[in-house]
Formats: structure tokens, C-alpha cells, sequence
């Protein structure tokens, strides 16, 4: 193989390199994302609105379309350093197993005991939440990285923590609990009956084993009955884009260091929080004409919530009792099949995401079953020796499947795609992969039907 100019493995950014400010992509959008409504008003909601959900810096951060930089706080800056910058690596063996004339390269940003990207953003999170003088946070967790990652922010700047674990991955992940509790946290199986939110799915439908958007409802219930505490939430939000933009905003410097540009950048997709950030640089760059690189988002068939979904206004959780966002979703009441194994099980999408891919900007939106994501999971395995996690494999399926059209083509095209994490608590779905008992399974058009009439009725239409 030619390579005219071999670059390193691993390109890392020196520390003070780190970047000094999150990008907020919305200050760029030509169409911005529609506003999120207060559900008792139906009326674009204001700071003061959703206070009592979010701490007050957050809040703002979450409504402003127009500041296109944030300043990192230095202690927020000073714990990243801890891991970071994060390493964008050229993923060499991969390129010669598939015999591509297509480099590729992955951001990895499991090098941190979460395992994933979520530290980013729970680090800002519970240091805004510290700065206000909160003494206590609640969460949701799905498969667990978010629930760690915020345990070990609570852990590092000192408040406590609640997390409602889906029950499904509280029972099939119970070192994850082990590690949460190593970092101080509680934790409670979602459905519970602590809330009455809880309560009511569990009396509607007994043997659940709980969905993220469930948990949502519980830990927003929690935080909302209890003094000096504030709900956090790992993905969807535009706050939690603009944390993640460190992502993009380190592998963009990096690129500059090897003087090279993606043509095709590859996310997975649960709500869109690290395709968000990875994007949000590149993305800028394209609506600014100045680049044209193609965006693709990889989700799960089994909750295809931008192949299949509706572009429409949705509760963020399966109570209804959040704001209301515009957004792709399959309907708040979307549960998805408990054998899923790898993730992206939420019903919606970031209103960011969902907006460009609305308007064509992200290019692509890809549904894959999950045994062809493992399959790719196992290929990078032995090409890579990272084992990722299946929420990033099916990013690599995006990656893999690309780079299997340049040998077609011959084009020499440079990919970049978002390795988020690590997967080592979820070799049970390794083990069932490997041992064939794995599934798919796709919705039918009739069970996807039920999740749209959960959607609000809007008296206006948006
Ligand atoms: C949570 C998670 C995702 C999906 O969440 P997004 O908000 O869509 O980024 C992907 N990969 C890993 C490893 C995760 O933990």
C-alpha cells in the first residue's frame, strides 16, 4: 500500500491544547432549532421556566442560540486535563483488513473509568451545580456510562448523587452499580416506587424492564421534591452538545496538525449528544462553504428514531412532565425491545441533530441491526485492539461500510468517525453475539404506530 505520508497511530494534541471554549453550533444555524415549549403553556420556554429543572448557568446555556463560544471554567478545564485531550487515532490494520484505499480515523474517548464521551459533559454539569450551591443531583442511566461518568464529577467536585438505572441494565450490569457506588453514588432500579411516576408505569405495565425515558420521569420527580436539588441529563440537550464540541473542536486541531480534512465524518446516534459535538466544528465549516464534508448517523433498527421517526414536537420522557422539544422521535411512549443489547434505546433525538438532518445538512441518517454491528465490533476488536463499546460499533459499521465503498469506487477518502467508548460491561451481549443467540429485531409499522400516538396533541402547528 502507497501511503505518500504516514502519519502517526495516535495523534494527540498537546495539553495546552485543550480548548480554552465549547463551540455552540447554534449560533451558526441559518434555521436554528425550534424552541422548546413549556408543556402548561404551550409557549417557547424561558430560563425561568426550567430553573427548577436545571441549574441556572446550564439553563442559559440550554436557551442561547446566539453566543457562538463558552468560556471552559478553569476547574472544569483542570479535571478534563485529567484525560484529555482525547487521541484521534488512524486506524491502520482496519484499513489493511479491508484492503481500502480509504484512510480512516476514530476519535477514541474511552480512555477515562466511564468508559465514554458523558464525562465531558457530567464534569460541566456538576460544577455548575456546585457553583449554585446545590447539594444534590438525580440522573438516569441506560446502560450505565452516564451514570458513571457523573458519579466520579459528583465524586471530584463534592455533591451527591441519585441515579435511576434502567431496570433492564440494573439487572444485567451490576458491576456498572459496583462502580457507581465506588464513586459515592445511589442508585435505583427505574421503574421504582419512589416516585409516582414509578409508580404509575409499574401498575400499567408490571413486568417492564424500564426504558431512559421512564427513568427521565422518575429523576426529574425526585429532584423537583427535593430542596437544593437539580436534575442532570447526559445526551439530547444543547447543552450537552455544546460540552461534547470538545470532541470535534480537539479532532479538528488534530487534522490541522497532520494537515488533513475529513471527507466523511461517522457518528452513532442514541441522542445525538457525541455526533453533536463531533460534528459541530465541520459542520460550521460546511455551512460556511468553506468545506463539504458528508455527515452520517448510525442508529439501531430497533429504535430508529431518525430513519423511522416524525420530526414533531415530543416529551423528552415518558411521564410528560419535561419540556417539550422538536425533534425526530418515535413518540415519548416508545419502549424499545428489551433485547436490544447495544444502547440508543431513547425515543427522540437532539433538536440540533434533528434540525440538520431536517435541512439536509447531515447528510444520512442509517438504521443497522444489531448482529452486523457486533460483527464490526469484533473486526476493530482484532484490527484496533480496543474493544469498543456497541453504541460506538455501530459507528464503525458506518466507518467499515464506507470504506468497503472506496475499495469499490477507488476512492482514497479520509473518514473520521466518533469511537465514544469502551465496551467491557457489556459482554453479555458479546457472549450472546458470539455464541448465536443474539437477535434482531426491527418494529413493525403497527408497533412504531402506537409510539406516534403517544405524540402531544398541539393546538399550534409546528
Ligand atoms: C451514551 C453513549 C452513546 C450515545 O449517546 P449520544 O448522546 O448519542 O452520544 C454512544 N456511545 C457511548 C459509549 C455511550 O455511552
Amino acid at each position: 500500500m502507497n501511503i505518500a505520508k504516514k502519519v502517526p497511530h495516535k495523534i494527540i494534541l498537546p495539553e495546552d491544547k485543550i480548548p480554552q471554549q465549547w463551540y455552540n453550533l447554534r449560533a451558526d444555524m441559518t434555521t436554528k432549532p425550534a424552541p422548546m415549549l413549556n408543556p402548561a403553556t404551550g409557549e417557547p420556554a424561558t430560563v425561568a421556566d426550567i430553573s427548577p429543572v436545571f441549574c441556572e448557568a446550564l439553563a442559559k446555556q440550554e436557551l442561547d442560540d446566539t453566543t457562538p463560544y463558552f468560556d471552559i471554567p478553569d476547574e472544569v478545564r483542570d479535571f478534563l486535563a485529567i484525560y484529555r485531550p482525547s487521541p484521534l487515532v488512524r486506524a491502520y490494520e482496519l484499513e489493511k483488513a479491508l484492503g481500502t484505499p480509504a484512510k480512516i480515523y476514530f476519535k477514541y474517548e474511552g480512555n477515562n473509568t466511564s468508559g465514554s464521551h458523558k464525562l465531558n459533559s457530567a464534569a460541566a454539569q456538576v460544577y455548575y451545580a456546585k457553583q449554585q450551591g446545590l447539594t444534590s443531583l438525580t440522573t438516569e442511566t441506560g446502560a450505565g456510562q452516564w451514570g458513571t461518568a457523573l458519579s466520579m464529577a459528583s465524586a471530584h467536585f463534592g455533591i451527591d448523587l441519585e441515579v435511576y438505572m434502567v431496570k433492564v441494565s440494573y439487572e444485567q450490569k451490576p458491576f456498572r452499580k459496583a462502580v457507581m457506588q465506588t464513586f459515592g453514588a445511589g442508585i435505583t432500579a427505574s421503574p421504582s416506587d419512589t416516585t409516582s411516576v414509578g409508580r404509575t408505569i409499574l401498575a400499567e405495565r408490571p413486568g417492564t424492564g424500564g426504558s431512559l425515558g421512564c427513568a427521565i420521569s422518575e429523576a426529574v420527580e425526585k429532584a423537583m421534591g427535593t430542596e437544593n436539588c437539580r436534575y442532570v441529563l447526559g445526551s439530547v440537550l444543547n447543552q450537552v452538545l455544546l460540552h461534547q464540541s470538545i470532541i470535534g473542536l480537539e479532532a479538528k486541531a488534530a487534522f490541522e496538525l497532520i494537515d488533513e480534512y475529513p471527507d466523511i465524518i461517522v457518528g452513532c446516534t442514541g441522542g445525538g449528544s457525541n455526533l453533536g459535538g463531533l460534528i459541530a466544528p465541520f459542520m460550521r465549516d460546511k455551512i460556511q462553504g468553506k468545506h463539504n464534508p458528508t455527515f452520517i448517523a448510525m442508529e439501531p433498527a430497533s429504535c430508529p428514531s431518525m430513519t423511522r421517526g416524525r420530526f414533531a414536537y415530543d416529551f423528552c420522557d415518558t411521564g410528560r412532565i419535561t419540556p417539550m422539544a422538536k425533534m425526530y422521535t418515535l413518540g415519548c411512549g416508545f419502549i424499545p425491545a428489551p433485547n436490544h443489547a447495544g444502547g440508543l434505546r431513547y425515543h427522540g433525538m437532539s433538536p440540533i441533530i434533528s434540525q440538520l438532518y431536517h435541512d439536509g445538512l447531515l447528510d444520512e441518517a442509517r438504521g443497522v441491526v444489531q448482529t452486523d454491528v457486533f460483527e464490526a465490533a469484533t473486526l476493530f476488536a482484532r484490527c484496533e485492539t480496543i474493544l469498543p463499546a456497541p453504541e460506538s460499533a455501530h459507528a464503525i459499521r458506518g466507518a467499515i461500510d464506507e470504506a468497503l465503498r472506496c475499495k469499490e469506487t477507488g476512492e482514497a477518502k479520509t473518514i473520521l468517525f466518533g469511537l465514544t467508548g469502551t465496551g467491557y460491561f457489556d459482554m453479555n451481549a458479546y457472549q450472546s453475539y458470539h455464541n448465536g443467540t443474539m437477535k434482531d429485531y426491527v418494529p413493525t409499522d403497527e408497533e412504531l404506530a402506537a409510539g406516534f400516538a403517544s405524540l402531544p396533541q398541539l393546538t399550534t402547528s409546528a
